[in-house]
């Protein structure tokens, strides 16, 4: 499947780093920048489109390099919203999910930055089948150039929330963010980025120290380590504590509010008791919560609770003097939950 073999992958690629290659190849610095561009601006699919670069010189990108480009395997477009949900094949095979969202302040893409995932989250379909691999820098670039490519829109931010911990990927997601964030690219501020993690809080505090301006979101899910434990077992090797803790240093040196999820669970996490126990665990804390009716997952028994009870929460909540949002459902009709779409296709029963 993968014909790379012995090319080296250019998407992943500083302008340091290709600024290296030009002079090593006798070009001159500029060449770097005018690459680049051809990769992150205009997204060029092959090297033959780079027409202002000597021809040598292009025969040489092309027998030392790759540009990786997923194929779309397939493509649900909602006919609610027009969210469209991609299912990507990578190089060797695999496939992960993206989705693209529809707002008023523009397109968000939320985008996977694992195959499969070893976090085992209860109610999450993205780590049941475990993990496979992490992403590259350039296969994380690519679910965003590939989606503007096909769709013809423009992406305006973006959300690390589909497959796989963000965090558990550590290396090649800060280095995207430097790509992504390039003057010399594609120039997008990380203030339009949410990352989203489950909690590793040794990373949490490692990214604080990048001061990047991102949006923290930290899949929270519970007020306590009781009801926690059964629902993430990420919780046992970083307990709420732990993780308020975490989350309080990276308030303090970036400044940045955080924004907790909250999959709202019937007869596991909505009671009144959950909502006043959250509420004193964030009081004081500059922060936001974001409540998410669970999506139901196949595999699990996990339901949503009605709406009412939602409502209910919420205003729990707002009476404590906490910011609370309920998420919109997107792409109903064509199961946007991460992880949904890829599961079917390994089970090898996506109906088409
Ligand atoms: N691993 C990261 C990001 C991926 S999941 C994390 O844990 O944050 C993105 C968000 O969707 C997380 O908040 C996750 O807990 C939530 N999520 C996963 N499955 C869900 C489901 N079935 N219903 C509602 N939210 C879900």
């Amino acid at each position: 499947m993968c014909n790379y073999k012995d090319k080296r992958d250019i998407l992943s690629m500083s302008l340091a780093e290709l600024e290296g290659i030009c002079v090593q190849n006798g070009q001159q610095r500029f060449r770097s920048r005018q690459v680049f561009q051809w990769l992150h601006l205009h997204h060029a699919v092959s090297f033959s489109e780079m027409t202002n670069l000597p021809a040598q010189f292009r025969l040489y990108l092309e027998e030392n390099f790759y540009i990786s480009l997923p194929k779309i395997e397939k493509k649900l477009v909602s006919a609610i919203d027009h969210t469209v949900k991609y299912l990507y094949r990578l190089g060797d095979g695999e496939c992960v999910e993206c989705v693209m969202m529809e707002y008023q302040h523009g397109n968000s893409l939320c985008v996977s930055t694992q195959v499969g995932c070893r976090m085992g989250c209860r109610f999450c379909a993205s780590t049941i089948a475990g993990f496979v691999r992490n992403l590259t820098p350039s296969e994380m670039l690519s679910q965003i150039y590939t989606s503007e490519l096909d769709s013809g829109r423009e992406v305006s931010s973006i959300v690390l929330m589909g497959i796989g911990e963000p965090l558990d990927n550590y290396e090649n997601v800060l280095r995207f963010l430097h790509l992504l964030s390039s003057p010399d690219g594609r120039n997008m501020s990380l203030r339009h980025v949410s990352l989203s993690t489950c909690g590793l809080v040794a990373q949490i505090d490692a990214l604080a120290r990048e001061k990047l301006g991102l949006t923290l979101s930290v899949s929270l899910h519970a007020p306590n380590d009781a009801i926690r434990n059964t629902m993430m077992p990420v919780n046992r090797r970083y307990p709420v504590a732990q993780l308020m803790d975490a989350c309080r240093r990276y308030i303090r040196s970036t400044g940045r509010r955080i924004s907790f999820e909250y999959a709202i669970v019937a007869g596991v996490n909505d009671s009144l008791a959950c909502a006043q126990e959250l509420a004193a665990r964030l009081r004081g804390m500059q922060c936001h919560v974001n409540l998410i009716p669970v999506n139901p997952v196949r595999e699990r028994n996990y339901r949503t609770s009605q709406r009412n009870v939602i409502e209910r929460f919420k205003r729990d909540l707002e009476q404590r003097g906490i910011n609370v949002t309920i998420r919109r459902t997107l792409g109903a009709d064509i199961q946007a939950a991460c992880g949904q779409l890829r599961r079917e296709r390994e089970e090898g029963s996506g109906a088409d």
